[in-house]
């Protein structure tokens, strides 16, 4: 049983949304139900922005033991697309969520065409036949009322009619628009005569065809379609907050019953050093300035899925940050964290040399060869353990040797310091080999047999640890490095094209690196920690034995 305390502990423990609905339901309102929708416009694909959505969306419903649909605001026929309509629905359950039913604005077409006809007989809307421009000019300002179009007072029988033939496709695009027949002196803007409908007959639809030629608002169709489903909690972003009188109005005008869906508003998620805005990202795609929406630098949940983000890393880090009334703008580096902490247990960990150079052991005996067992992850008990091929020859960083070293380098020098190879024995640089323009080809050492890690003279200490991999088992891979998409913090913020912001550095390619053998068989979606260099994922493009990784993030922020 929970006593009062229990339910006040819970409650400090919730959202302010969590929070609104817990005390909707303790009133009972609209029968205690709990039913929320995720509603993304089929525009583009989506990103981290709508994870925030999609989980305060699903998690509501979750705790409340509510039901949450995806809803598919396709009221714009002119952008949408079924790419996206796939997409959004294979991104979702990728995050580990599930809707109960799948709707679309457009099965209320008719519902939402049949309620416009029947405000125009009610004299709340009529057909207006100004230019955009004029009807801008006549809004007025926030502190000054509008001016009233010359056919706000047509009869209703000419509403009727041009409604009814704007909807037959007999006028052209933009020619004529109905509006609500509110007040044009209204303190909220919103209510000065809204556009209900435009006419769109230049683009089909992705699931209604050439069937409609006038389309509704977001605002006409909004509120509506959630009411026709049931929803009782509509959330969305602060900046639809305004619109709220005006979802409240239009439902006012035909509910018959106590049932009202509640909009309630949260604060977007921006991020640092990218764009949050699938008009910006469709630029970026189209204009082949990434590779795709799945491009590993985008914000998008595809690109952050093939940069290895996983659907945890996702969810937490929009648990860490929040859910407020105020704008604020994430530092990426908590999304990067979010990244670690999640990959730390989950990666196995393995040795891959992206600069290799050649380093003999020239007392190792020749055609000798020997089976190393690794541990796979240090941090994870349940990770067991690998086999690795050690040999006469290894590759190694080249920035792991220097011919001529000073005191502070504590790598390998010919004559230097002894260095470990991680997990295999102490060595010690003897020399080099150097092709003509002077840069080493092969470097040379001796190692001691007795200091095999895992034996007794293996605890051994010197002063670094070197990765390597096996010369003749080691596979050649590409490794993709990244960087921030934009050279600055807020690129929404600054003047100009956002374009001009974009990080050149962003995306840097490896050719030529060498992976330890166990990861020749590596799957797309695999993860491992690259020992030293940072969290990797394998890229989509993996196939017939060419290997590509994509870094997700560095070891340390
Ligand atoms: P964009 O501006 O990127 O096109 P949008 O708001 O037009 O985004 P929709 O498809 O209309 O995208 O959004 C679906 C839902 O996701 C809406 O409820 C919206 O409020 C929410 N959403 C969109 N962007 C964000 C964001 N950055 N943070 C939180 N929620 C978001
Ligand atoms: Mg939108």
């Amino acid at each position: 049983m929970s006593t009062k305390s229990d339910v006040k502990e819970e409650k400090k423990n919730l959202n302010f949304i969590e929070q609104i609905v817990m005390g909707d339901v303790e009133k009972g309102l609209n029968g205690g139900r709990v039913q929320t929708r995720f509603p993304p416009e089929p525009n583009g694909y989506l990103h981290i922005g709508h994870a925030k959505a999609i989980c305060l969306d699903f998690g509501i419903a979750e705790r409340f033991g509510g039901k949450c649909n995806l809803r598919f605001d396709d009221t714009n026929p002119v952008k949408e697309d079924v790419e996206y309509v796939d997409s959004i629905q294979e991104d979702i359950k990728w995050l580990g969520y599930q809707w109960e039913n799948i709707y679309y604005a457009s099965d209320y077409f008719q519902q939402l065409y049949d309620l416009a006809i029947r405000f125009i007989k009610e004299g709340k809307a009529y057909v207006d036949e100004q230019s955009a421009e004029e009807i801008a000019k006549q809004k007025g300002t926030p502190t000054t009322p509008g001016t009233n179009s010359p056919y706000r007072d047509r009869s209703i029988e000419e509403n009727l009619d041009l409604f009814e033939r704007m909807s037959k496709g007999e006028f052209p695009d933009g020619s004529m628009i109905l509006r609500a027949k509110i007040d044009m002196a209204h303190p909220n803007m919103h209510f000065r005569d809204p556009i209900m409908y435009r006419i769109i007959t230049s683009h089909p639809h992705h699931r209604t065809g050439n069937q409609w030629k006038v389309y509704p608002m977001y605002d006409f169709a909004h509120g509506q379609s959630d009411y026709f489903e049931g929803v009782t909690h509509s959330l969305c972003t602060l900046e639809f907050e305004v619109h709220r009188p005006l979802y409240d109005y239009y439902i006012d005008q035909f509910a018959t019953d106590e049932y009202r869906p509640k909009q309630r508003e949260f604060n977007r998620l921006n991020i640092t050093y990218t764009v949050m805005s699938k008009r910006k990202m469709l630029q970026l795609v189209q204009e082949g300035l990434v590779r795709g929406w799945d491009d590993p630098r985008m914000p998008t949940i595809c690109g952050l899925r093939r940069r290895g983000y996983t659907p945890e890393s996702i969810r937490s880090f929009i648990n860490k940050i929040g859910y407020t009334k105020y704008e604020a703008l994430n530092d990426v580096s908590l999304l990067e964290a979010a990244a670690r902490e999640d990959l730390k247990p989950r990666a196995t960990r393995v040795c891959a040399i992206l600069d290799p150079i050649k380093l003999v052991i020239t007392n190792y005996p020749e055609g000798t060869t020997e089976d190393l067992v690794m541990e796979n992850n240090p941090d994870n008990e349940t990770a067991g353990t690998r086999v690795v091929p050690f040999g006469r020859e290894v590759y190694i960083e080249r920035g792991d040797f220097r011919e001529e070293a000073d005191k502070d380098f504590y790598r390998l020098s010919p004559g230097g310091r002894e260095v470990r190879l991680k997990g295999a024995y102490i060595i010690q640089a003897t020399g080099c080999e150097k092709d003509a323009e002077g840069n080493v080809t092969t470097v040379y050492a001796t190692y001691d047999p007795n200091t095999k890690s895992g034996t007794e003279g293996g605890n051994k200490k010197v002063k670094s640890t070197i990765n390597w991999v096996d010369v003749n088992t080691s596979v050649e891979a590409e490794i993709r490095l990244y960087d921030r998409l934009f050279a600055v913090e807020n690129p929404s913020a600054e003047e100009g094209d956002f374009r001009d912001l974009l990080n050149p550095e962003s995306m840097k390619v490896i050719t030529g690196a060498r992976v330890e053998k166990s990861l020749a068989d590596a799957k797309p979606g695999d993860k491992y920690q690259f020992l030293k260099i940072g969290y990797f994922n394998t890229d989509l493009d993996t196939k017939d034995g060419q290997l590509v990784f994509n870094r997700t993030v560095s070891l340390k922020g």
